[in-house]
């Protein structure tokens, strides 16, 4: 998990023990979750980030690191990875836990305000808040129909760019016709053809 060792922010691995108590849980590691972890030290409150991703940033990390926003207010351009590099600088000094690599199964109402969350690795924490941040849910691709498509993801078909130089020189086809769709056209454009 190199985000969090780099940014000194703690990690656990998902061991089933016994249950963590804390002052908030959040659900999901995406911007939102983690400007969270910032709101929530202002109020001195400690939290543990789950999130289903190996890494954090959310859509911005994993579907979109090197596209440039235009929207963060304060930030007149910055890539998706900048973003949350710059997000995990500024919760550094409330010392999150993140837990990765970990879904969100379970959320219970206990007594006396408390709730228990399990993840799919069996780890429970016992917290009195509880913020969820899973924006639009964990990520599974969206795998057109086709048979054997699994043989050629990761060398020639692709859900999300990670790296826009493994595209350079190459004819693209871009399925989908939604705002990523004509958002991938655009910074694509000149680098590879099609
Ligand atoms: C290609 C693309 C380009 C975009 N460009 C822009 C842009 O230029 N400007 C802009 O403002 N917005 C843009 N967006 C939208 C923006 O990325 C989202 O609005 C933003 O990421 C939402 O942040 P979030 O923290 O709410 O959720 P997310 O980023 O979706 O993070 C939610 C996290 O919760 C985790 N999670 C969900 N459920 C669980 C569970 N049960 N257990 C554990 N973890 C869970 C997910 O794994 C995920 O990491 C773009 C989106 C895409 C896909």
């Amino acid at each position: 998990m190199p985000a969090e060792g780099a940014m000194g922010a703690g990690s656990a691995n998902g061991s089933a023990g016994a249950p963590i108590e804390t002052d908030a849980v959040i659900i999901g590691a995406g911007p939102v979750g983690l400007f969270a972890v910032f709101e929530l030290g202002l109020l001195d409150m400690k939290t543990h980030v789950i999130d289903i991703l190996d890494k954090v940033g959310g859509q911005c990390a994993e579907l979109y690191p090197e596209k440039p926003i235009y929207d963060i207010p304060g930030l007149p351009i910055v890539t998706g990875q900048e973003l949350t590099d710059r997000l995990m600088t500024q919760i550094k000094p409330f010392g999150p836990t993140f837990h990765l690599g970990q879904r969100v199964d379970a959320l219970e109402r206990l007594g006396e305000g408390r709730f228990r969350l399990t993840t799919d690795s069996g780890t429970q924490f016992i917290t009195k808040v509880v913020v969820v941040a899973a924006g639009g849910g964990s990520f599974t691709p969206k795998r057109p129909p086709l048979a054997g498509i699994e043989a050629y993801e990761g060398t020639s078909v692709f859900y999300s760019v990670r790296r826009i130089e493994e595209f350079r020189g190459k004819d693209v086809l871009i399925v989908g016709g939604g705002d990523s769709a004509l958002d991938w056209v655009l910074n694509f454009s000149p680098s590879p053809t099609g």
